[in-house]
Protein backbone atom coordinates (compact mmCIF):
# COMPACT_ATOMS: atom_id res chain seq x y z
CA UNK A 1 0.00 0.00 0.00
CA UNK A 2 1.43 3.58 -1.24
CA UNK A 3 2.61 5.77 1.99
CA UNK A 4 -0.07 8.58 2.36
CA UNK A 5 1.04 12.05 1.04
CA UNK A 6 0.82 14.87 3.64
CA UNK A 7 0.97 18.41 3.06
CA UNK A 8 2.89 21.18 4.91
CA UNK A 9 2.85 24.81 4.27
CA UNK A 10 5.97 26.48 4.40
CA UNK A 11 6.13 28.99 6.98
CA UNK A 12 9.39 30.76 7.63
CA UNK A 13 13.01 30.55 6.05
CA UNK A 14 16.04 31.36 8.27
CA UNK A 15 19.35 31.60 6.49
CA UNK A 16 22.38 30.24 8.24
CA UNK A 17 24.73 30.95 4.83
CA UNK A 18 23.82 31.41 1.92
CA UNK A 19 23.79 27.66 0.66
CA UNK A 20 21.98 26.54 3.65
CA UNK A 21 18.41 27.13 4.85
CA UNK A 22 16.24 25.50 7.55
CA UNK A 23 12.83 25.21 6.21
CA UNK A 24 10.23 25.80 8.70
CA UNK A 25 6.77 23.49 7.91
CA UNK A 26 3.45 23.71 9.70
CA UNK A 27 1.38 20.54 8.93
CA UNK A 28 -2.51 20.24 8.86
CA UNK A 29 -2.24 17.71 11.56
CA UNK A 30 0.13 16.77 14.21
CA UNK A 31 2.82 13.62 13.00
CA UNK A 32 4.07 11.64 15.14
CA UNK A 33 7.45 10.54 14.36
CA UNK A 34 10.91 9.41 16.12
CA UNK A 35 13.87 11.37 17.15
CA UNK A 36 16.45 10.97 13.76
CA UNK A 37 13.72 10.21 11.22
CA UNK A 38 13.23 11.64 8.37
CA UNK A 39 10.51 12.93 5.66
CA UNK A 40 10.02 12.38 1.64
CA UNK A 41 9.25 15.36 -0.08
CA UNK A 42 7.78 15.05 -3.58
CA UNK A 43 8.98 17.66 -5.05
CA UNK A 44 7.27 18.64 -8.95
CA UNK A 45 10.58 19.52 -11.05
CA UNK A 46 10.12 19.74 -14.84
CA UNK A 47 7.03 17.91 -15.23
CA UNK A 48 8.75 15.11 -12.73
CA UNK A 49 8.05 14.32 -9.05
CA UNK A 50 11.23 14.24 -7.61
CA UNK A 51 11.46 11.83 -4.01
CA UNK A 52 14.11 14.03 -1.56
CA UNK A 53 14.73 12.72 1.86
CA UNK A 54 15.17 15.57 4.65
CA UNK A 55 15.71 14.30 8.20
CA UNK A 56 13.82 16.64 10.84
CA UNK A 57 15.76 18.59 12.68
CA UNK A 58 13.33 19.74 14.97
CA UNK A 59 12.19 17.44 18.04
CA UNK A 60 9.00 15.39 18.08
CA UNK A 61 7.66 17.40 20.70
CA UNK A 62 6.59 19.96 18.49
CA UNK A 63 4.52 17.76 16.22
CA UNK A 64 3.24 20.65 13.80
CA UNK A 65 5.14 22.29 12.67
CA UNK A 66 8.95 20.86 11.22
CA UNK A 67 11.98 22.06 11.01
CA UNK A 68 14.42 21.02 8.07
CA UNK A 69 18.26 22.23 7.20
CA UNK A 70 19.12 22.39 3.92
CA UNK A 71 22.13 22.47 1.63
CA UNK A 72 21.85 24.25 -1.66
CA UNK A 73 23.98 21.29 -4.01
CA UNK A 74 25.27 22.58 -7.21
CA UNK A 75 23.28 21.71 -10.11
CA UNK A 76 20.86 20.05 -7.80
CA UNK A 77 17.57 19.30 -8.98
CA UNK A 78 15.39 18.67 -5.71
CA UNK A 79 17.45 21.46 -3.54
CA UNK A 80 17.20 24.16 -5.85
CA UNK A 81 13.32 23.73 -6.15
CA UNK A 82 13.09 24.25 -2.31
CA UNK A 83 15.35 27.58 -2.36
CA UNK A 84 12.82 28.72 -4.80
CA UNK A 85 10.00 28.56 -2.69
CA UNK A 86 8.27 31.56 -1.69
CA UNK A 87 6.45 31.59 1.94
CA UNK A 88 3.14 29.63 2.19
CA UNK A 89 4.35 27.40 -0.64
CA UNK A 90 2.71 24.27 -0.01
CA UNK A 91 4.84 20.81 -0.21
CA UNK A 92 3.85 17.27 -0.58
CA UNK A 93 5.43 14.68 1.46
CA UNK A 94 5.37 10.95 3.17
CA UNK A 95 6.50 9.80 6.38
CA UNK A 96 8.09 10.21 8.75
CA UNK A 97 10.69 7.09 7.87
CA UNK A 98 14.03 6.00 8.85
CA UNK A 99 15.67 3.87 11.59
CA UNK A 100 18.49 5.65 12.68
CA UNK A 101 16.85 7.05 15.62
CA UNK A 102 17.25 7.57 19.47
CA UNK A 103 14.38 7.17 21.78
CA UNK A 104 16.42 7.56 25.30
CA UNK A 105 20.64 7.82 26.26
CA UNK A 106 22.31 4.25 25.78
CA UNK A 107 23.33 3.40 29.30
CA UNK A 108 26.78 3.85 27.72
CA UNK A 109 29.05 6.94 26.77
CA UNK A 110 27.74 8.61 23.38
CA UNK A 111 29.23 10.11 20.80
CA UNK A 112 27.18 11.81 17.95
CA UNK A 113 29.59 13.06 14.90
CA UNK A 114 28.04 14.73 12.43
CA UNK A 115 29.41 16.32 9.38
CA UNK A 116 28.24 19.77 7.90
CA UNK A 117 24.43 19.30 7.63
CA UNK A 118 24.66 15.62 8.95
CA UNK A 119 23.56 17.68 12.62
CA UNK A 120 19.90 17.62 11.47
CA UNK A 121 19.06 13.98 12.80
CA UNK A 122 21.53 14.52 15.75
CA UNK A 123 20.14 17.66 16.98
CA UNK A 124 16.54 16.23 18.27
CA UNK A 125 18.31 13.03 19.17
CA UNK A 126 20.56 14.76 21.40
CA UNK A 127 17.62 17.09 22.95
CA UNK A 128 15.50 13.59 23.46
CA UNK A 129 19.09 11.80 25.49
CA UNK A 130 19.28 15.38 27.57
CA UNK A 131 15.61 15.28 28.25
CA UNK A 132 16.53 11.48 29.66
CA UNK A 133 18.72 12.86 32.89
CA UNK A 134 21.37 11.04 31.09
CA UNK A 135 23.96 8.96 33.75
CA UNK A 136 26.99 9.17 30.63
CA UNK A 137 28.71 11.82 29.01
CA UNK A 138 27.60 12.65 25.51
CA UNK A 139 29.63 14.05 23.10
CA UNK A 140 28.89 15.83 19.85
CA UNK A 141 31.75 16.22 17.32
CA UNK A 142 30.61 18.58 14.40
CA UNK A 143 32.70 19.32 11.33
CA UNK A 144 31.95 21.85 8.69
CA UNK A 145 28.08 22.71 8.54
CA UNK A 146 29.54 26.72 7.74
CA UNK A 147 30.81 29.54 9.41
CA UNK A 148 29.98 29.64 12.19
CA UNK A 149 29.25 26.00 12.35
CA UNK A 150 25.18 25.03 12.30
CA UNK A 151 23.59 25.67 15.33
CA UNK A 152 26.84 26.75 17.13
CA UNK A 153 24.81 29.06 19.64
CA UNK A 154 22.29 26.38 20.76
CA UNK A 155 25.29 23.43 21.05
CA UNK A 156 27.53 25.87 23.62
CA UNK A 157 24.28 27.14 25.53
CA UNK A 158 23.25 23.18 25.88
CA UNK A 159 27.14 22.42 26.90
CA UNK A 160 27.20 25.12 29.19
CA UNK A 161 23.53 23.93 30.71
CA UNK A 162 24.06 20.10 30.61
CA UNK A 163 26.71 18.67 32.77
CA UNK A 164 26.31 15.39 30.76
CA UNK A 165 26.63 17.35 27.50
CA UNK A 166 30.21 18.28 25.64
CA UNK A 167 30.50 19.72 21.75
CA UNK A 168 33.54 20.07 19.57
CA UNK A 169 34.25 21.32 16.15
CA UNK A 170 36.68 20.27 13.92
CA UNK A 171 37.49 20.24 9.63
CA UNK A 172 35.80 17.59 7.82
CA UNK A 173 38.99 15.92 6.35
CA UNK A 174 40.20 16.37 10.09
CA UNK A 175 37.24 13.84 11.17
CA UNK A 176 38.84 10.13 10.52
CA UNK A 177 42.31 11.22 12.52
CA UNK A 178 40.16 12.98 15.17
CA UNK A 179 38.12 10.28 15.74
CA UNK A 180 40.56 7.73 15.74
CA UNK A 181 42.84 10.19 18.57
CA UNK A 182 39.45 10.35 20.85
CA UNK A 183 37.78 7.05 20.73
CA UNK A 184 40.32 4.39 19.38
CA UNK A 185 44.21 5.14 20.58
CA UNK A 186 43.29 7.03 23.56
CA UNK A 187 42.11 3.84 26.07
CA UNK A 188 41.31 0.10 25.25
CA UNK A 189 37.51 1.07 26.38
CA UNK A 190 34.99 -0.25 23.38
CA UNK A 191 31.54 0.22 25.25
CA UNK A 192 30.69 3.43 23.59
CA UNK A 193 27.73 4.05 21.34
CA UNK A 194 28.07 6.11 17.93
CA UNK A 195 25.74 8.34 15.84
CA UNK A 196 27.21 9.20 12.76
CA UNK A 197 25.57 12.00 9.88
CA UNK A 198 26.83 13.49 7.11
CA UNK A 199 27.10 13.67 3.39
CA UNK A 200 28.54 11.00 1.25
CA UNK A 201 32.27 8.44 2.20
CA UNK A 202 33.09 9.99 5.50
CA UNK A 203 30.38 8.38 6.69
CA UNK A 204 31.21 4.82 6.00
CA UNK A 205 34.92 6.02 6.47
CA UNK A 206 33.94 6.73 10.26
CA UNK A 207 31.94 3.80 10.72
CA UNK A 208 34.74 1.41 9.46
CA UNK A 209 37.30 3.01 11.88
CA UNK A 210 35.05 2.49 14.93
CA UNK A 211 33.96 -1.01 14.02
CA UNK A 212 37.83 -1.95 12.67
CA UNK A 213 38.66 -0.75 15.88
CA UNK A 214 36.40 -3.14 17.60
CA UNK A 215 33.18 -1.48 18.72
CA UNK A 216 29.96 -3.75 17.85
CA UNK A 217 28.19 -3.33 14.82
CA UNK A 218 24.77 -2.38 16.44
CA UNK A 219 26.98 0.55 18.47
CA UNK A 220 28.11 1.90 15.56
CA UNK A 221 25.12 3.65 13.93
CA UNK A 222 25.12 6.21 11.05
CA UNK A 223 23.37 7.48 7.63
CA UNK A 224 24.61 8.45 4.81
CA UNK A 225 22.85 10.68 3.11
C1 LIG B 1 17.87 9.78 4.85
C2 LIG B 1 18.33 11.08 4.18
C3 LIG B 1 18.17 12.28 4.86
C4 LIG B 1 18.60 13.46 4.26
N1 LIG B 1 18.47 14.63 4.95
C5 LIG B 1 18.94 15.78 4.41
C6 LIG B 1 18.87 17.00 5.14
O1 LIG B 1 18.38 17.06 6.29
N2 LIG B 1 19.39 18.13 4.55
C7 LIG B 1 19.95 18.10 3.30
O2 LIG B 1 20.39 19.17 2.83
N3 LIG B 1 20.00 16.97 2.58
C8 LIG B 1 19.50 15.81 3.10
N4 LIG B 1 19.55 14.66 2.36
C9 LIG B 1 19.96 14.74 0.94
C10 LIG B 1 18.74 15.10 0.07
O3 LIG B 1 17.79 14.06 0.10
C11 LIG B 1 19.13 15.30 -1.41
O4 LIG B 1 19.95 14.24 -1.81
C12 LIG B 1 19.84 16.62 -1.61
O5 LIG B 1 18.99 17.71 -1.28
C13 LIG B 1 20.29 16.73 -3.08
O6 LIG B 1 19.19 16.62 -3.91
P1 LIG B 1 19.17 17.40 -5.30
O7 LIG B 1 17.98 16.94 -6.09
O8 LIG B 1 19.30 18.87 -5.06
O9 LIG B 1 20.51 16.95 -5.97
P2 LIG B 1 20.91 15.54 -6.62
O10 LIG B 1 21.27 15.78 -8.02
O11 LIG B 1 19.87 14.51 -6.33
O12 LIG B 1 22.17 15.20 -5.70
C14 LIG B 1 23.45 15.41 -6.10
C15 LIG B 1 24.45 14.89 -5.07
O13 LIG B 1 24.53 15.85 -4.01
C16 LIG B 1 25.10 15.23 -2.87
N5 LIG B 1 24.37 15.67 -1.69
C17 LIG B 1 23.26 15.14 -1.14
N6 LIG B 1 22.90 15.84 -0.04
C18 LIG B 1 23.79 16.82 0.09
C19 LIG B 1 23.94 17.85 1.03
N7 LIG B 1 23.07 18.01 2.05
N8 LIG B 1 24.98 18.70 0.88
C20 LIG B 1 25.85 18.56 -0.14
N9 LIG B 1 25.77 17.58 -1.08
C21 LIG B 1 24.75 16.72 -0.96
C22 LIG B 1 25.00 13.74 -3.08
O14 LIG B 1 26.28 13.24 -3.31
C23 LIG B 1 24.11 13.61 -4.30
O15 LIG B 1 24.45 12.46 -5.00
C24 LIG B 1 19.15 13.45 2.95
C25 LIG B 1 19.30 12.23 2.28
C26 LIG B 1 18.91 11.05 2.89
C27 LIG B 1 19.11 9.76 2.15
Amino acid sequence: MAAPELTARLERVVEHGAETRSFFLRLAAPLAFRPGQFISCLLPVAGERLIRPYSIASSPEESDRLELVVDRVPGGPGSHYLFTLPIGATIQFTGPWGTFILDQAPPAETVFIADGTGIAPIRPMLRRALAGTPTHPLRLLHAGGGSPPLFREEMTQLARNERAFSVDYADSPALPGEVRRRWVASDADRSRHFFICGVGTIVPTLRDVLRQAGYARRAVQYEKW
